[in-house]
């Protein structure tokens, strides 16, 4: 049984952007969210060997040291040629200064090493894993993916990290290319297309009260 998420949610990320966008979108449905930071809530090493590991060590840590239910997600990108890398290291690979030109040149080595320069070697798919936890255990978990092919030169300005590399199935502009309602807008208005988009679909779905 999916346990409905109501009252006040700890949101376990220090990342002021994802913040804003899932206040936003649990205000939507009843739900306030306080951040970890606000609460000084100590962050934890993420040493699982999945998302899924990786979001749930974050979701339970912060509703151990809170007692509150907490939410915590986590993200990246997998390319099939490479094994599914970066995954979990999706961040990692863009260094301390986050440099993600660099990530994507590395992932761009990666294939040309291989070979892989028709759009049907170069498949990925970004994933993301939304977790939350009770203090008394209780875990929910939602996983969303979305399927792509990595272009080279990357293209646009907009979103972040890999975004300029990575262009959605049936789509002619990259995540790069698109404005944030375009990859992450959610229906009516929305068609719910990015990864993050669709996991928090299937949690609104299973846990959250219809939107007003
Ligand atoms: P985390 O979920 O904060 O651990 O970081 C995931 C990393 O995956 C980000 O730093 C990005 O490099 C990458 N990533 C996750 N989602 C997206 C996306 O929507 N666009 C581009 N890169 C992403």
């Amino acid at each position: 049984m999916h346990r409905p998420i109501t009252g006040r949610l700890v949101i376990a990320t220090h990342n002021k952007g994802k913040l804003a966008e899932m206040r936003d979108l649990l205000a939507r449905h009843g739900v306030e969210a306080v951040s970890a930071s606000e609460l000084n809530l100590p962050e934890p090493e993420e040493t699982g060997t999945t998302f899924a590991a990786n979001a749930r060590l974050k979701a339970e840590a912060a509703a151990r040291a809170s007692g509150m239910p907490a939410f915590a997600d986590d993200s990246g990108l997998a390319v099939d040629a490479l094994d599914a890398a970066p995954g979990i290291y999706s961040a990692r690979w863009a260094g301390e200064t986050k440099d993600f030109r660099h990530a994507m040149e590395k992932v761009e080595a990666g294939l040309r090493e291989r070979d892989c320069f028709k759009p049907e070697q170069r498949k990925a798919h970004f994933v993301s894993v939304l977790a939350v936890a009770w203090p008394d255990g209780h875990l929910e978990e939602f996983e969303g993916r979305v399927d792509g092919t990595l272009v080279w030169p990357p293209r646009g300005e907009k979103g972040f990290g890999y975004d300029p590399m990575f262009l959605p199935d049936g789509f002619d502009l990259t995540f790069g290319e698109m404005t944030a309602d375009q990859k992450h807008g959610l229906p009516p208005q929305g068609q719910g297309l990015s990864h993050r988009a669709r996991a928090f679909l299937k949690l609104a779905e299973a846990c959250l009260a219809r939107q007003k």
